[in-house]
């Protein structure tokens, strides 16, 4: 367990910066996702942690030790990769302990470890195998157990199902967060996912071009997202964010005189939208996905604008149809000239 703060940090490699300034505590057995579209930093972010990366400036504490001029080896964290990257040549079991061999522990200890881990992981029955007989989940499960058996203070994971099929990837997830149960960990998670940063984070952490956009739990970032970046890419299908001038001649004047008179975007989930005869957003439905338990409508409000609507169960309506949307007033988000939410 460990508890890890992160002050002013900033990454550049040459001329371009890449982290502008990052300012986060991480509480002791706390699991921390980190997301954010591709490029925004996200794997700069957790091997500067890691101590693979030095920052520029900036301050990195560990259990309120400052860790800078600590070495990888000796932090305390472990890592575990998207690729696995586990050495081909060798078998499950000589995978998992070459790293505590190296260290120099005794042979039994590293037994009793890799043993331990291979219990935790379900990997028992597999210890003698290569990695090439193995499939992919079983391969990533290796790298979990190779980071596991160091016992780390810190688990750094950096979009470790990624090359996973998407069951799997559901029970990995599950996976994980039952071992996080278990050994009370501080884990970071990087994704690109926000279905698995919903779904696994004890708190979100939304980056965007090197900088934190917002920090909270799933639900505060999904209710109150704190600007127009973060509430397009937190919830799936993405909110739709409709410019007030667009929204007022797309037929919802008498939406917008209910809302801050400086609201510059409108934000409206797919699912908060009730399609209804009496609601005032003309609504051209071009594209329907059935999908059984619910249905999402693809189309356009006023002037070609595109927005999405989330029905629950199978819906009647068709593509090529005029519907009306209503939208509840509670379930606007609004966003000054600034994208700053009001
Ligand atoms: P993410 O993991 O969020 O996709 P990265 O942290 O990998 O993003 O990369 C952030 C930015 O830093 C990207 O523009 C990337 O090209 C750049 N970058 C990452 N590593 C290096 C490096 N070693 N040298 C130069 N630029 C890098
Ligand atoms: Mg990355």
């Amino acid at each position: 367990m460990a508890h890890l703060a992160l002050s002013r940090i900033t990454k550049s490699f040459d001329r371009t910066t890449v982290l502008h300034g990052i300012d986060l505590t991480v509480e002791d057995g706390e699991f921390v996702v980190f997301v954010g579209p591709s490029g925004c930093g996200k794997s700069t972010l957790l091997r500067t942690i890691a101590g693979l990366e030095s920052p520029t400036s900036g301050d990195i504490t560990i259990d309120n030790q400052n860790v800078n001029a600590v070495s990888a080896a000796n932090r305390g964290c472990a890592m575990v990769f998207q690729s696995y990257a586990l050495y081909p040549h060798m078998t499950v079991y000589d995978n998992m302990a070459f790293g505590l061999e190296n260290m120099g522990v005794a042979k039994a200890a590293v037994a009793q470890k890799v043993n331990a881990a291979a219990q935790q992981l379900r990997l028992n029955d597999l210890l003698q195998r290569k990695p090439t007989q193995l499939s992919g989940g079983q391969r990533q499960r290796v790298a979990i157990g190779r980071a596991i058996v160091r016992e780390p203070k810190l688990f750094l994971f950096d979009e470790p199902l990624s090359n996973l099929d998407a069951e799997l990837r559901v029970s990995m997830r599950i996976e994980l967060l039952e071992l996080h149960e278990r050994l009370q960990a501080t884990m970071i998670y990087v994704t690109h996912d926000q279905v698995e940063a919903m779904t696994m984070a004890d708190r979100i952490v939304v980056m965007r071009s090197g900088k934190i956009e917002q920090v909270g739990a799933p639900l505060e970032l999904y209710n109150r997202p704190a600007n127009a970046f973060v509430a397009g890419f937190i919830g799936s299908p993405r909110m739709n964010l409709v410019a007030a001038d667009v929204l007022r001649s797309a037929g919802g004047d008498a939406l917008l005189t209910q809302l801050p008179a400086h609201t510059h975007t409108v934000g409206l989930r797919p699912e908060h939208v009730l399609i209804d005869d009496a609601g005032a957003l003309p609504y051209a439905v071009r594209h329907v996905e059935q999908m059984g338990a619910s249905s999402l409508l693809h189309g356009t409000i006023g002037d070609g604008v595109a927005f999405d609507v989330v029905c629950t169960g199978q819906t009647t309506v068709h593509a090529g149809q005029q519907v009306r949307l209503a939208a509840p007033i509670d379930a606007l988000h609004c966003f000054n000239a600034d994208g700053v939410r009001i």
